[in-house]
């Protein structure tokens, strides 16, 4: 049954949280979590996501705990509410077919919380993620696969697994994936969490 995976997930979630201090740092384990059993719903990134996830964490710190929360995840995949959230004027339409998240914990999640809202995001390689802000400030941690990072003032970062890369309220941030995939695990706080991300102005 769908739940004890949610659960699991969950579990391997707190554990992340915990061992990877970036994570414990930009906000406390959330203690207001409740099961929302939201339906699932299926995209073409979904069914990507789970034949190409990206390379696994190897050698780094918190190995086991990433590579544990990587699994729950892609165990998960097949029953999670899949969005997609962009229109293809924002993003073209490839990126759509190759693009995807959900919220396992936050205001519209799989496990409602209105401390935090927790996604994971996944993008085929050779994807350009356009330049979007959003009032919430966030933390973006890498799963599996690999991508280049961008903010407005700050030098491109190439992340891979066990990777975090925090992102200000309102800062314009943008992604490049190369040759691999990438798959994400987000943290947001701050007012809007239940706020779609806007294209930032030319
Ligand atoms: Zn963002």
């Amino acid at each position: 049954m769908s739940k004890d995976l949610f659960d699991q997930a969950l579990d391997a979630a707190k554990a992340y949280h915990a061992a990877l201090p970036a994570v414990a740092e930009f906000q406390p384990w959330p203690d207001d979590i409740t099961w929302a059993a939201r339906e699932g719903n299926q995209i073409p990134g979904a069914v990507l996501v789970q034949s190409d996830p990206g390379f696994a964490a190897e050698g780094i710190p918190a190995e086991e705990e990433v590579r544990a929360l990587q699994q729950a995840i892609m165990a998960l995949a097949p029953h999670a509410q899949w969005r997609l959230t962009y229109t293809e004027e924002e993003v073209g339409r490839d990126f759509l077919q190759r693009f995807g998240w959900f919220e396992l914990v936050g205001p519209t999640g799989h496990f409602h919380s209105l401390q935090t809202r927790m996604t994971i995001g996944y993008w085929g390689p050779d994807l350009d993620y356009p330049w979007h802000q959003h009032g919430p400030e966030e933390l973006y941690t890498i799963l599996s696969g690999s991508a280049d990072f961008m903010a407005k003032g700050e030098e491109v970062r190439r992340l891979v697994p066990g990777d975090t890369k925090m992102h200000g309220a309102n800062q314009p941030h943008a992604m490049i994936t190369n040759e691999h995939p990438i798959l994400c695990f987000v943290f947001w706080r701050g007012e809007g969490l239940a706020d779609d991300p806007a294209m930032s102005p030319g």
